[in-house]
């Protein structure tokens, strides 16, 4: 019904995937708790490993939100493998180099194994990008790249991947589809961690595929049944639940992500800090160009070090020390302490703006900074 609407996002947010507008009928999918369904005369009996009216009602609203036919899977990470999967083995994947630190691990693992080999690029280098896609089966795009915050010219990428007969998967989990609509930019698969911003309450580990491709649409589909990959229904439901609220609260958090940015920018005890928002950022230029709003991760260095990081982390009181993002929660955290992230600065803090008051926000960081 949403596809093609006049219906902007986030009406589309709100009213995908409910059921019919008939008097008695749930305005909210229940969870459906169900294994099976009962057989009839045209339908053998239906399992819920392929599929369950919790999981089609959040894959509406985010296939209609993305533009495409979603598929939700157990986690971000279910659902990189199975776009992965559609590569033929042996076949080259060009992905960057400062990805999210869980697909480079998968990526590592599988070229260790000779599933697949790969080609790391600095995403925000067009034609470094387009000359290492020559000849490669698949270009994977993240941005803007966690935790560094690169902006790739997306729409740049797709067209000239396309022109060579590759296909492209962009991980659209930091911009989410109220920021970025890579399939419009010509991708051929989306992905998203709905872990993060999609549920947005950090209670619910969800991933999600979106292609306007059918026959794609429905080997990642396929994919999932066979490996497994499905997500629960609670999780689903959550998916759901937390998409109607996406845009006010990527709203706020955004509004909020900026004014911290600029403030940390101005404090003598941060000497850099990363946010597609700020003027002086690399990525801003091509952020006003391709994102609808710089979104709400930003990051920044702190003076003195590593040590300083970890105090400046240890200090908050408002925001929390957590890893992840896209929650209601402000979270801190200094990258490089995770496994894999060896090419991100030591004193590097990731921020996931929230949504609690800017100002109260403002004045934990800048009291931790002090005391850091
Ligand atoms: C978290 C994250 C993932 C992985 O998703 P999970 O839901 O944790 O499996 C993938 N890409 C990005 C950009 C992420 O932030």
């Amino acid at each position: 019904m949403f596809r093609g609407s006049k219906l902007r996002a986030a009406s589309v947010a709100v009213t995908a995937g409910r059921g019919a507008r008939a008097p008695g009928e749930p305005v909210n999918v229940p969870v459906s708790l169900s294994t099976i369904t009962h057989g009839g005369a045209a339908e053998p009996p239906g399992y819920a490993r392929e599929g369950t009216p919790t999981w089609a009602a959040f894959e509406e609203v985010v296939g209609a939100l993305e533009g495409g036919t979603a598929s939700a899977f157990s986690s971000g990470i279910a659902a990189t493998a199975a776009a992965l999967a559609q590569v033929p083995v042996g076949a080259t994947v060009v992905a960057p180099s400062d990805a999210y630190a869980g697909v480079r691990t998968l990526l590592t693992e599988q070229a260790e194994r000779g599933v697949v080999s790969v080609r790391w690029v600095d995403i925000d280098d067009t034609d470094a990008v387009l000359s290492a896609t020559r000849g490669a089966a698949l270009l994977w795009v993240e941005s803007p790249t966690n935790p560094l915050l690169a902006v790739a010219d997306v729409a740049a990428l797709c067209a000239g991947a396309r022109a060579m007969g590759v296909p492209t998967v962009v991980d659209n989990t930091f911009a989410t589809p109220l920021r970025q609509r890579p399939l419009e930019a010509g991708a051929d698969v989306v992905v998203h961690s709905a872990t993060k911003f999609l549920s947005g309450h950090a209670d619910a580990l969800l991933g999600v595929t979106v292609s306007a491709d059918a026959s794609l649409s429905a080997a990642l589909a396929e994919h999932r049944q066979r490996h497994g990959a499905v997500p629960g229904a609670l999780e689903a439901w959550l998916g759901l639940r937390g998409v109607r609220t996406l845009a006010v609260r990527l709203d706020r958090a955004e509004r909020t992500a900026g004014l911290l940015a600029q403030r940390l920018g101005n404090h003598p005890a941060v000497t850099r800090v990363r946010y597609p928002g700020l003027p002086d950022d690399p990525g801003h230029r091509r952020a006003s160009a391709g994102l609808d709003g710089p979104g709400a991760i930003l990051s920044f260095e702190v003076a003195g070090g590593a040590a300083a990081a970890d105090r400046l982390c240890a200090g908050v009181r408002l925001a929390v020390h957590a890893t992840s993002l896209g929650g209601v929660e402000t979270t801190v955290e200094r990258r490089s302490r995770q496994p894999d992230e060896e090419h991100v600065p030591a004193n590097l803090v990731r921020v996931s703006v929230g949504c609690e008051d800017p100002e109260d926000l403002w004045d934990d960081l800048s009291a931790a900074l002090e005391q850091a």
